[in-house]
């Protein structure tokens, strides 16, 4: 703190925390017309919706999450409370709605559990394009479930949000890195063609063939991308259970008509995931999508060239068989989800805006003149609102040409005056706006006569 020595200091205004924003009025309604379209796609497919706190004790990412990511790494907030308590502020959802349905003993229910999220999360990023360091996510998650179908039910779900807020021209990337049963051995080999090439890594890559190797694919270095480009594929790895599974989910992707993106690079950032990971991005414009689909035969091994993930990923997800146990759940909870940036939506070229249901286009601008008026204004207004006609108003503005010049600015239809003479004879006039032409109408009056405006 600086001390204040002189009446002169001059103060700092506060600000937002750098990498957090106020979300404000119209754009407040785009997140909110975007939440409600995509709650309702998700129940029109059976999920109900959760909510967790911001708040979670830190060991909850510690071990679901993984302590080698760069997300329990370097970008989670941190705090310890008064108590002494070790939390973080939520950096992805899929961990705690895990927790939840541990907590309150969802395996008791009829499964698969399937929960839809939304709402702000957190992560200690380099704040730039499309990256916040407090952003709001959409997410699904379908708990208990170890079928193929889950996994494409997530990925369609996900898809038909998309395409209802306007996107089009999209591209699903998707890998599978296999299970408990066939990782170790791929893990194995992948760790061997990487020491052979120890010398040409970055130093991240070289801690990740101890710590961590399966992340040794998703490195952006690009000395790194040259080894990459030769590493084994874990699809060519993968048991019998897991080829299967993998064929299936594509299959229902092809019923589904959703065009893919074997990508054997596709790790995704986090520990918890197994056999299917996938990413969506958009296709930008004038870059035409001529990738082949590209089928897995049975016995099949997937081409070995890579296909790169352009721009952001505007949706990424897969399966976690294995994060309720590495919480200490007894037993395995087989899992799949998705999570959505949504400020990653909104700066997409197909993005549409969405308004939310609730909001009320004013058809009628109230204006006020002289003080008597403006004290029973208010009944007036309250009369409006009792028969369902949202109004914008200028509590400040007093003479009626500068109201009225508003009402226009604005495009609202009608406007109400209500001015000494009226409050006398207890009338209105109402002024259509485009033919100009007025009604005197009875205050007593008024709330039948608004039903015939149009
Ligand atoms: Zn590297
Ligand atoms: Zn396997």
């Amino acid at each position: 703190m600086p001390k204040k020595t002189t009446t002169s200091v001059k103060k700092e205004v506060p600000t937002t925390v750098k990498g957090m924003y106020d979300i404000i009025g119209d754009e407040y309604y785009a997140y909110s017309g975007f939440y409600e379209k995509a709650s309702e796609v998700a129940m029109y497919y059976g999920f109900k919706p959760i909510e967790t706190p911001i708040l979670e004790k830190e060991e909850l990412f510690l071990s679901g999450v993984g302590q080698d990511t760069d997300l329990v790494e370097k970008e989670m907030y941190s705090l310890k409370t008064k108590g002494g308590d070790h939390l973080v502020m939520r950096p992805e959802g899929t961990a705690p709605i895990m927790r939840a349905y541990i907590e309150h003993g969802m395996q008791q229910w009829s499964q698969p559990v399937m929960l839809y999220y939304k709402g702000p999360f957190f992560r200690h990023e380099n704040p730039q394009k499309g990256r916040t360091r407090q952003f709001q996510s959409f997410g699904l998650e379908v708990l208990g479930s170890s079928k193929s179908i889950a996994d494409a039910t997530i990925i369609h779900t996900t898809m038909v949000i998309l395409q209802e807020a306007g996107l089009k021209n999209l591209t699903l990337h998707i890998n599978s890195i296999g299970d408990k049963e066939c990782r170790p051995k791929y893990m194995r080999e992948l760790v061997n063609y990487y020491k052979k090439h120890l010398n040409e890594l970055c130093a991240d890559c070289k801690r990740r063939i101890k710590e961590n190797p399966l992340r040794l694919l998703d490195c952006k270095n690009a000395k790194c991308k040259e080894v990459k480009e030769f590493a084994p594929n874990s699809i060519a790895h993968l048991c019998d259970d897991c080829r299967t599974h993998f064929k299936e989910v594509l299959e229902y992707l092809e019923s589904l008509n959703i065009p893919y993106n074997i990508n054997n690079n596709l790790v995704r950032g986090l520990d918890y995931y197994s056999r299917t990971v996938f990413e969506i991005t958009e296709d930008i414009r004038g870059e035409e999508n001529t990738e082949p689909k590209e089928e897995l035969k049975e016995g099949e091994v997937a081409p070995e060239k890579e296909v790169s993930v352009k721009g952001l990923a505007i949706a990424g997800g897969g399966r976690y068989d294995y994060l309720a146990k590495n919480m200490g759940s007894r037993k395995e909870v087989p899992a799949v989800g998705v999570g959505l940036g949504v400020e990653r939506i909104f700066m997409t070229q197909g993005y549409k805006r969405q308004d939310p249901r609730i909001i009320k286009h004013p058809k009628v601008y109230f204006i006020q003149l002289g003080t008597h008026a403006k004290m029973r204004s208010l009944n007036i207004i309250e009369i409006l609102r009792n028969a369902k006609v949202p109004i914008m108003q200028a509590l400040n503005k007093d003479s009626l040409g500068s109201q009225l010049a508003s009402a226009e600015k604005m495009k609202i239809p009608y406007a109400i005056i209500f001015g000494e003479k009226e409050f006398i004879d207890d009338t209105v006039i109402v002024r259509d706006m485009n033919t100009r032409s007025q009604d005197t109408v009875k205050i007593a009056d008024l709330a039948k006569y608004v039903k015939t405006m149009k």
